[in-house]
């Protein structure tokens, strides 16, 4: 059998008899994990040599079968399309067919909802219980430069883009948050990040399995079962988004005193608590120093650059503030055509450097515009203060960003007007303490027509992911337009703030 060339599965055969994986669906050595994938490879390749960059999505409940589908994918040389369990049929749906998808794995809970996409779409089906007792055979050698992951993300742009990246970037990635963050064999991370989105995957699952650590992974975010794990467990790490740190200081402080204390006194024994993926709010850390009195460490990143900048493991974390370009990655802060400014100026960040993605599937052009010289255009802007860098906000007001999740309003609008009792809408992202910003609807209603808040979300809940699926609602009877006729969002987010 030819050696697989993926360093992290590599490395897995120095971890063999060290615990991988803990979750529901039991507990996993590294030696089950190189086992269990190579058994999933040989299922997907039945008897051919290489799946050569052919796109295999995945749906498996949180836990072992989810990183030994994903690595079987790996080993057998196709590319990982991670899907969601809780996104609706038709986001599974565009996933599948965006990413060209000719095989898509999935566990038998979800059988009859992937095979009804199937019946649409046309794919090999393949069951995890089917693949799992296949017979070990042949594995391909696999470049490190070829495709490894898409992973879905939304932009200013309608639908979400797929974002590939190759074994080459996710081992960039993987090896500077392993410098950064001090990852060694010794942690053991408790995992309550969603599995289709790269702070989960990548920062959470593929750096410890990389490191020959622990993970144990939640069915989900559970305020009061995470706090029960920091004292059940020899936890060393945390990472989160900002929201879920707000549900555990409520849930903390709706403890009596004595559990208070122990719950505080255990989550000292952690070495490190990250937050990312949305602006960690400065009151959000105070009240967790001043109740756990560890600072969070924040970074900042994204999926089509991995992490870039980041607080330090050691010495002083500013609240407020993201630190410094993390190993290996490049950063710079530009003004509109492109030229650096200097620090104490805002500019918009550019990221170049191993980290960052190969391309969009299938959309050059796209690809070709988010690119100048190498730098990759983020769209959020930042400045440089006292030697750390913050974070400004973005450059659209078309990107919200809900509980960590990116979405766009534009892909929420579209389907909006598609609703019989709406003529036109306005999707903004408006502040809030526990989401960050919360997906709200300004909606135009057809002559005659009513609706509620409650009649949308539960029509929007069958078409759109549930962090999608707007929070409230303002019905108009026009929009406030600028002289061009073009509606002006900031005057609509002024409205839900007034409202
Ligand atoms: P995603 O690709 O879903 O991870 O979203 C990336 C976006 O999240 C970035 O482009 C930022 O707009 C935002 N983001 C990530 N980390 C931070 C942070 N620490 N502070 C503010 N915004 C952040």
């Amino acid at each position: 059998m030819k050696v697989s060339t993926i360093p992290l599965i590599g490395r897995a055969e120095n971890h063999a008899d060290r615990t991988a994986i803990i979750a529901c669906d039991g507990t996993f050595t590294y030696r089950q994990l190189l086992e269990t994938s190579a058994l999933v490879a040989t299922g997907l390749l039945e008897g051919r040599d290489d799946l050569n960059e052919e796109r295999v999505a995945f749906l498996t409940p949180r836990g072992f079968e989810y990183a030994a589908v994903q690595w079987g994918i790996w080993r057998a040389g196709g590319i990982a399309v991670p899907l969601c369990e809780i996104h609706p049929p038709s986001e599974l749906q565009y996933v599948i067919q965006d990413s060209g998808a000719t095989i898509v794995v999935g566990h038998p809970e979800f059988s009859s909802l992937l095979r009804s996409i199937a019946e649409d779409v046309g794919f090999r089906f393949a069951l995890t219980s089917d693949l799992l007792f296949a017979k070990a055979g042949p594995l391909p050698k696999i470049a490190t430069g070829r495709r490894a992951m898409i992973l879905y993300t939304s932009g200013t742009t309608g639908k979400p883009k797929g974002v590939v990246s190759t074994h080459l970037n996710i081992q960039a990635q993987v090896n500077s948050l392993i410098q950064a963050w001090g990852w060694s064999g010794d942690d053991y991370i408790l995992h309550v990040l969603p599995l289709h989105h790269i702070h989960g995957i990548i920062n959470v699952l593929t750096c410890s399995l990389w490191a020959g650590a622990k993970c144990e992974i939640l069915p989900r975010f559970d305020p009061l079962e995470v706090w029960q794990k920091f004292l059940e467990r020899d936890l060393t790490l945390f990472m989160a988004v900002p929201t879920n740190y707000v549900k555990l200081i409520d849930a903390w402080e709706a403890a009596p005193p004595h559990r208070r204390r122990l719950l505080s006194e255990t989550c000292r024994k952690l070495r490190l608590m990250v937050s990312g993926s949305a602006a960690l709010p400065v009151s959000v850390l105070e009240k967790w120093r001043s109740i756990i009195g560890t600072t969070i460490l924040e970074r900042y990143g994204m999926t089509e650059i991995g992490m870039a900048l980041s607080s330090p493991l050691y010495g002083e974390r500013e609240p407020g503030y993201v630190g410094r370009e993390l190993p290996g990655v490049e950063v710079r802060l530009v003004d509109e055509t492109g030229d650096p400014v200097p620090p104490g100026i805002p500019g918009e960040i550019q990221i170049r450097g191993p980290t960052v993605f190969l391309e969009y599937w299938q959309r050059a052009e796209e690809t070709r515009k988010s690119f100048s010289d190498g730098w990759f255009w983020t769209g959020d802007i930042g400045v440089v203060e006292k030697n750390n860098y913050r974070i400004l906000g973005r450059k659209s007001t078309d990107i919200i960003k809900t509980g960590g999740y990116k979405v766009s309003a534009l892909e929420i609008e579209e389907l909006l007007r598609t609703h019989p009792a709406i003529e036109e809408c306005a999707v903004v992202g408006v502040e809030d303490p526990e989401w960050g910003e919360r997906v709200c609807a300004a909606v135009i209603l057809q002559s005659q027509e009513n609706l509620s808040l409650d009649e949308l979300r539960t029509w929007g809940k069958k078409r759109l992911a549930p962090y999608k699926v707007p929070t409230r609602m303002l019905i108009l009877d026009d929009f406030p337009r600028n002289p061009l006729g073009k509606v002006t969002k900031p005057a609509i987010r002024e409205l839900f703030m007034r409202a």
